[in-house]
């Protein structure tokens, strides 16, 4: 058997070009979805991703704004310029790049930002909604996995998938949405025994761990759909995921390469949020307009 390569960059194209239309509908109503993005430090992989971030915006028709800070800028002046942009009616999304360095104190910082403009998804009424299925914001790089099985029509329900990987970013709430698509799920992390015992149940394994060659042909199912989530910068600069991609390939019935795989996704899923946030707040300004019928006439 050899997997069918699901092709990431293409799936998030088409999803781009959809949301373009969203967008110009949303343009013409005379609401531009707007996208602020908080960097601090000058760590070089979030500059890089904050980057693509405003690059798929540009390319969707969303405004996007960066607010860059110095590393050692004080937490409370991050909370004000977070509080500016909830009330700022031209911005629907609002996410703060992690990492942060360390004297800040994330939970604070991100339970700041108004749960109606978490695009990332990571407040705790989002994190909530996700355990007991009132998803608002679902987390760009779970929502972008849940995409692009559903580009292949793989359904997920009474499926056996395994999570490897339990951070608060990935792991916990793909397993978590998966879940609630009626998944059998189980989640394995760093301190699981004998990690094939479990991965080699999967008829879906999604691999979040960001160690190269975890995932060998032996520990995976025939047949299996393998989605890696992993990104390695290898020594000699090469990108890898967390799958031996050769060798499993063989094996599955579907596989995600790195890169080309999750992450256009994740970025495009953070467009995605922006806009149906956008969307969302028309709807409720629309709401508190008096409407034609409501108007009462005076005699
Ligand atoms: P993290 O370090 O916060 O969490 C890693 C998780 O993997 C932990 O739960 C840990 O227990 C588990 N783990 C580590 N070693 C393991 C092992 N040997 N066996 C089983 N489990 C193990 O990382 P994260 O933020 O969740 O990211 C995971 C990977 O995904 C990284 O490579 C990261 O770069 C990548 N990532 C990719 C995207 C994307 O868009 N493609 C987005 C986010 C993260």
């Amino acid at each position: 058997m050899v997997a069918k390569i699901i092709d990431g960059n293409a799936v998030a194209k088409q999803v781009r070009a959809e949301y373009r239309t969203r967008v110009e509908g949303l343009v013409a109503l005379g609401c531009k979805p707007g996208l602020a993005v908080i960097l601090v430090g000058d760590n070089p992989a979030s500059k890089v991703y904050v980057d693509k971030k405003a690059k798929a915006c540009a390319e969707v028709g969303l405004h996007s704004e960066v607010y860059r800070f110095p590393a050692d800028v004080h937490q409370d002046v991050i909370i004000a310029e977070i509080a500016k942009l909830n009330a700022d009616p031209s911005i629907h999304g609002i996410l703060v790049q992690l990492p942060l360095p360390p004297h800040f104190q994330i939970r604070q910082v991100l339970e700041t930002i108004s749960h109606e403009k978490d695009v990332d998804g990571f407040h705790l009424y989002n994190v909530g909604g996700l355990v007991v299925g009132g998803i608002v914001f679902p987390p760009c790089t779970p929502y972008g996995v849940q995409r692009l099985l559903e580009s292949e029509n793989i359904s997920v329900a009474g499926q056996n998938v395994v999570v490897v990987g339990a951070s608060n970013i990935v792991g916990k709430p793909m397993a978590l949405m998966l879940m609630q698509s009626e998944a059998t799920v189980v989640i394995c992390h760093a301190k699981t025994r004998d990690l094939a015992q479990f991965t080699i149940l999967a008829d879906i394994l999604v691999v979040a761990a960001g160690v190269p060659n975890l995932i060998l042909p032996q520990m995976v199912k025939t047949g299996a759909v393998v989605i890696d989530v992993g990104i390695n910068r290898l020594p000699n600069g090469r990108l890898v995921g967390d799958v031996d991609f050769e060798g499993v390939k063989k094996k599955a019935s579907y596989i995600t390469p790195v890169p080309g795989g999750v992450g256009p996704m994740t970025v495009t899923m953070l467009v995605v949020n922006t806009v149906q946030s956008a969307e969302r707040m028309l709807e409720r300004t629309k709401g508190l307009a008096p409407q034609p019928s409501q108007v009462t006439v005076l005699a």
